[in-house]
């Protein structure tokens, strides 16, 4: 959709292995952070690591003035034994300022230790192109009553996104949501509509014939699932600990509110729904209200 709003790692026998991480913070009674790149640009996706040799009680980050969820993996591999190793996800909206911010983490351990320490991680500018669009006249110069339907689903729509479920709903790597050879592309772009000025583009389009299933890229709970009037016949899945995936633009919607669906459900057809210049999915990821790039839950998290 048009309207709205790195990372290697790679998984190996279920042990995060990062490519170009960040230096470990060293936060005292043998707790390390470590950030998986010191730098990031804008509309990226960070996995955070804090590992511990002795049973950690919980865990606490501040990101974006909110708490950041973590969530407890068991490391497997040679001299692991023990350790307890929390991550959490760090979104950088797309249209955060470039620059140098802290994230500041404590743990408690469960010998009543507690420890704190923070990590830097400088911003970088995303540098996304500027595009020319022509779309049909009502999604550039809408009517007012199409203002006011535009206006309050989009107010739906963040506080969706504001909402964290406490649990973590997802299990193992995310999937691309369409089978077969489709590419993602424009994220970020800053979008010139019939020659006015749009909001950057929050998600990635694959341009697919209408009618392609479109796929959950991961497990979680069904919250909305109907036309709106940029994004067209929409589906959003709740992944829990703040994470969102976006699907829009469907000819037809299979999925419903509440529904809770597994990696691989049929959520829709791809169509061309919606504020759109031709049939395509759009697939977005908002991770703790961070637009980020869809794309990059494959890489921090691995591909399945
Ligand atoms: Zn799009």
């Amino acid at each position: 959709m048009l309207a709205f709003r790195f990372v290697a790692s790679i998984m190996i026998t279920g042990t995060l292995l990062f490519a170009a991480a960040a230096q470990a913070e060293d936060c005292g009674s043998g707790v390390q952070l470590r950030l998986s790149a010191p730098d990031a640009a804008q509309g990226s996706l960070l996995l955070v690591t804090v590992h511990s040799a002795k049973p950690l009680g919980e865990v606490t980050g501040k990101w974006n003035e909110r708490e950041v969820p973590f969530w407890r993996t068991a490391e497997k591999g040679p001299g692991a034994l023990g350790a307890d190793v929390r991550h959490a996800l760090l979104g950088v909206d797309l249209q955060k300022p470039a620059g140098k911010y802290e994230f500041r983490v404590a743990a408690e351990m469960q010998d009543g230790d507690r420890v704190s320490c923070q990590a830097m991680l400088k911003v970088d500018e995303g540098h996304f192109a500027t595009e020319n669009l022509t779309v049909k006249k009502q999604f550039v110069e809408p009517d007012p009553e199409q203002v006011a339907r535009a206006e309050a689903e989009t107010k739906r729509l963040r506080e969706i996104f504001d909402r964290v479920t406490p649990e973590r709903l997802w299990d193992g790597p995310f999937r691309e949501p369409l089978d077969g050879v489709f590419k993602g592309a424009n994220f970020g772009r800053r979008r010139v509509l019939n020659g006015h000025p749009g909001s950057p583009h929050s998600g990635v389009d694959f341009p697919a014939p209408t009618g392609t299933p479109v796929h959950a890229s991961q497990k979680g709970r069904v919250v909305l699932a109907e036309d709106l009037f940029f994004s067209g016949n929409t589906v959003v899945v709740d992944h829990g600990l703040g994470i969102y995936t976006f699907y829009c633009h469907f000819s037809e919607i299979d999925a419903k509110v509440g529904e809770t669906v597994e990696a691989g459900t049929v959520l829709g057809k791809v169509g061309a729904t919606g504020r759109v210049t031709g049939p395509h999915l759009h697939w977005g990821l908002t991770v703790e209200r961070a637009r980020v790039n869809a794309l990059d839950i494959l890489r921090v998290l691995g591909k399945s």
